[in-house]
């Protein structure tokens, strides 16, 4: 019954949709998870149209989709936008998922560091009276807070896939190791540094590197020929 490929993980893909769209023909999963990185000229449902409807489609996002108004809006305004798993643990083909949009910023938080701001209403509590949620810039949108950060904690998980790297990296960070091994989880996807690797961290986790443009299983083996 459990086929490891009835879900892909999509890294980077910076653009080019096609090696996924080739797995998903070719593996036709339950469903997708794509990684972070997409610039977007369009919004995504034109880059997936091959694929909706044939397969559940979900994402985070990663720096390069707050670069622009408009790589933010063809992400976040999409016809895909409510299947972002960022700060939550949704089921996707029998098995929980968590997801973390996102990167740590020095001006929020940046650890081990302590962070800058201990929250959005923090931050914006010490701007101008009138900014709100809504004109705060894109850099502090794409940034890991630390408050969310740890209400993630608390909820558990089978896999969790996270823009950034844990330790298992050398530009890795160990507090996704420690939000992987407080959720419980078996597994970690991450894009982000271009890099194909497995590596086991602490509580016997199981880190996939996914690098750009590049599909792989739930074993984190390489399904696309790029
Ligand atoms: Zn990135």
């Amino acid at each position: 019954m459990s086929r490891p490929d009835r879900i892909l993980f999509a890294g980077d893909p910076h653009g080019n949709f096609q090696p996924l769209i080739k797995a998903v023909h070719k593996h036709k999963p339950e469903a997708v998870v794509l990684l972070g990185d997409y610039d977007l000229e369009e919004s995504l449902e034109v880059y997936l149209a091959d694929i909706i409807g044939s397969t559940k489609i979900w994402w985070i996002a990663g720096n390069h989709d707050f670069e622009s108004p408009s790589k933010y809006k063809n992400l976040f305004d999409s016809s895909l936008a409510d299947n972002g798993l960022h700060l939550k643990v949704t089921e996707i083909a029998g098995l929980r998922i968590a997801g973390l949009s996102g990167i740590f910023l020095g001006r929020v938080w940046y650890p081990p560091q302590p962070p800058k701001w201990d929250s959005k209403h923090h931050y914006l509590q010490h701007q101008n009276a009138h900014v709100k949620y809504a004109d705060m810039s894109l850099k502090y949108k794409s940034a890991i807070w630390h408050d969310e950060f740890h209400l993630l904690k608390n909820l558990k998980a089978d896999i969790l896939v996270s823009h950034e790297a844990p330790g298992s990296h050398r530009h890795g960070f160990s507090a996704i190791s420690d939000l992987a091994a407080a959720m419980g989880v078996k597994h970690v996807f991450h894009g982000h540094l271009h890099e194909n690797y497995a590596r086991i961290i602490k509580n016997n986790i199981h880190v996939f590197g996914v690098a750009n443009m590049t599909v792989v299983d739930l074993h984190g083996v390489k399904l696309s020929d790029n």
